[in-house]
């Protein structure tokens, strides 16, 4: 039986948060004092991990992201995609990364069955990007792009978060990097989850926008997302002749939660049906039984959770009351 909520969406694809720390500090994600570096905290072992998957797999899950925080921060990632490479059922699985340990890891990566990336590029201009993330540099998430193709990861998509004031100068320029080469760009809806206060100084702009702005470059022609390319929220399109595609996701304009297939499984082992949403259910006591009785707990803790994933998500609604965690927390 596949999994499904209750109101008959069906449930193919986790995203697994590894864990909470990361390399950089975007501007909407963590506010300028907060704490990033924290030590590891409880986080779910590989084992727990792959336990999850191995008994969602036989119920149609078949897509899993590894994300977080920045997952390739945890140590021996390549070796928790061998794990789930290896899981009959899974045929697509994925990594969300700000790219800069690319170069050290993509090649285990590849080896241990990782199909493709999504790699976080918010501008094209290395002054900028420390504007945007001051604890990295744009020369290192570009290695890790050139590192992501060289080793045939494919597609490799690039993750642009539109802001405001800050990116939207640069829409033409990051949609051109799809006409000569295999990248494909996604544009990102700024969302009310992160660093708040940076959303409400008014950075958000409408995906429309960017994407009247791209069709100044040629048609926009549509392309129907297949298996291969993840089958993601995005409404897709590829200029003429272009190698890449261009990606538009307006999470709160064009609110896309109707075809909603996942669910995230955070590093400290909560699952979160929905991410603009506080309702969660904790996956621990279950993976923490004794094999037997452990897989049928998971199943139905997930059943629970799917049970109580909303119509759509709440983060307009939830704006002045912040109550969930951030998506560094819950793994974007
Ligand atoms: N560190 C990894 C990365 O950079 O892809 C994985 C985690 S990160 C939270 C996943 C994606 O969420 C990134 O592309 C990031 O730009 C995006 N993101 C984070 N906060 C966001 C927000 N408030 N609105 C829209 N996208 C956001």
């Amino acid at each position: 039986m596949p999994l499904r909520d209750r109101f008959g969406r069906v449930i193919e694809y986790l995203r697994v948060s590894v864990t909470e720390r990361c390399n950089m500090r975007c501007v909407y994600c963590v506010s300028p004092d907060q704490r990033i570096y924290e030590p590891h905290g409880e986080q779910l072992s590989f084992e727990e991990i792959a336990t999850v998957v191995r008994t969602l797999a036989p119920h149609g899950l078949r897509r899993v992201r590894i994300t977080g925080g920045e997952p390739l921060v945890r140590p021996h990632i390549p070796e928790l995609v061998g794990m789930l490479a290896q899981i009959p059922g899974i045929t697509d699985l994925s990594l969300s990364t700000n790219g800069i340990l690319l170069p050290r890891y993509a090649d285990a990566l590849k080896r241990n069955g990782l199909k493709r990336v999504n790699i976080s590029l918010d501008t094209l201009q290395p002054l900028k990007f420390r504007q945007i993330s001051p604890a990295g540099r744009w020369e290192d998430v570009w290695a890790g792009i050139e590192a992501a193709l060289a080793v045939g990861l494919s597609p490799v998509k690039l993750n642009c978060v539109l802001m405001k004031g800050i990116n939207d100068d640069e829409i033409l320029d990051l949609a051109r990097l799809t006409l000569n080469q295999p990248l494909h760009v996604r544009f990102i809806e700024l969302m009310p989850i992160g660093n708040l206060a940076f959303y409400r100084q008014g950075h958000m702009l409408p995906i429309s926008e960017a994407k009247a702005r791209c069709a100044q470059l040629g048609e926009l022609i549509p392309v129907v997302q297949g298996e291969a390319v993840g089958g993601g929220p995005a409404e897709v399109f590829r200029l003429p002749g272009a190698q890449g595609t261009l990606g538009f996701i307006g999470a709160c304009t064009a609110n896309f939660c109707h075809r909603c297939n996942r669910m995230r499984l955070s590093a400290d082992g909560y699952l979160y049906p929905c991410l603009g949403h506080g309702v969660r259910v904790d996956l621990k006591p279950a993976l923490q039984l004794p094999q037997g009785q452990r897989e049928e707990a998971i199943l139905s803790a997930v059943e629970r959770a799917l049970h109580r994933k909303p119509v759509g998500h709440q983060f307009v609604a939830l704006l002045p009351h912040p109550i969930f965690r951030t998506m560094r927390a819950i793994g974007g």
